[in-house]
Formats: structure tokens, C-alpha cells, sequence
């Protein structure tokens, strides 16, 4: 797979990749994730809008083994995502009605766009930020927490009018 696409050249010629990507070939996902074997699949489109600007799409999915923040256990996690970019030199942007493109985030036109970058921001972006198992399939037992907390003023009361 070429890692670096012409995304200005790629999207006029309304080209498309799409591939398998190991999650090993993540360098920043891995830290969040316990199965490197795990993989994904992506398929990034180029075309032309209706006002002939330049888009990207990119939708992305697979399963990811997370880590639960509660009970530290494996907690899988399915990555369905669509994206839509459009591509924009810096000097159209002053003119840029963001309402009309509330779907599409903007990138910048280049030569060397990274798509392992950008496949990976976006999935990054997507994941919870303290993935949890749902309380009853969680492993986390009650009885490995820290003591009931204690409520100093519990007996406070027993204490004032003990005589
Ligand atoms: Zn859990």
C-alpha cells in the first residue's frame, strides 16, 4: 500500500485504496490496545464534490481489544467510522461557510498526505476516553475495591448524646 498519497491529485482523479492495516503498524494506538493482531479496514475515496472541490471519505472499521479503565481486562471494541474531508488550500479558507460543510473537516492539500496518519488520528480520536465494560459484564469485583468508605460522622450523633 503507498503510505503517502497526492490527496489534490487523488481526489480529481477520483481515485480509492482500501486495505487490511495491522494494528502493529500504529505506533500511537498500540499503547491503548492489548491485541496487536487486531486489524482494521479501511477504504479511502477521493472525488469531487457538487461545487467541484476536492473531498476525501474515508470509512474505517474493525475490532479493537481495549482496556478496561475499571477492571484492567480486555474489553473489545467495534471501530465503524465514516469521515469526509475536504481539502482546501490555505488561502480559500478566509472565504469558508463552515455551516455548509458541518460533515467534512478541512485538510490541507498536499503532496505527501500520511494516510496511516490520518486513518489513525481519526480512529484515535473516535475511542472513548475511559473505555468501561458495561457494569455487568465488567470484571471488576466490589469486594476487590478499596473499604467502604468511611463516614467519620456516621456515629457522630451516638457520640454527642451517648450521655
Ligand atoms: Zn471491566
Amino acid at each position: 500500500m503507498e503510505q503517502h498519497i497526492d490527496n489534490i491529485d487523488f481526489s480529481k482523479k477520483s481515485r480509492e485504496i482500501r486495505d487490511i492495516i495491522r494494528l502493529s503498524d500504529f505506533k500511537r494506538l498500540q499503547d491503548l490496545c492489548l491485541n496487536l493482531e487486531d486489524s482494521i479496514v479501511f477504504v479511502l475515496r477521493g472525488f469531487e464534490n457538487k461545487y467541484k472541490e476536492l473531498c476525501l471519505e474515508l470509512s474505517i472499521e474493525g475490532k479493537l481489544s481495549l482496556i478496561c479503565q475499571r477492571c484492567s481486562e480486555k474489553l473489545e471494541h467495534t471501530i465503524f467510522l465514516k469521515s469526509g474531508f475536504l481539502i482546501k488550500e490555505e488561502t480559500q479558507l478566509t472565504d469558508f461557510e463552515v455551516d455548509d460543510y458541518a460533515d467534512y473537516d478541512l485538510i490541507e492539500g498536499s503532496a505527501k498526505m500520511d494516510v496511516l496518519s490520518l486513518i489513525e488520528d481519526e480512529i484515535i480520536l473516535s475511542l472513548p476516553v475511559a473505555p468501561k465494560h458495561e457494569s455487568d459484564k465488567c470484571h471488576y469485583k466490589k469486594t476487590d475495591e478499596m473499604p467502604d468508605r468511611i463516614h467519620p460522622f456516621a456515629d457522630l450523633k451516638q457520640k454527642l448524646y451517648k450521655n
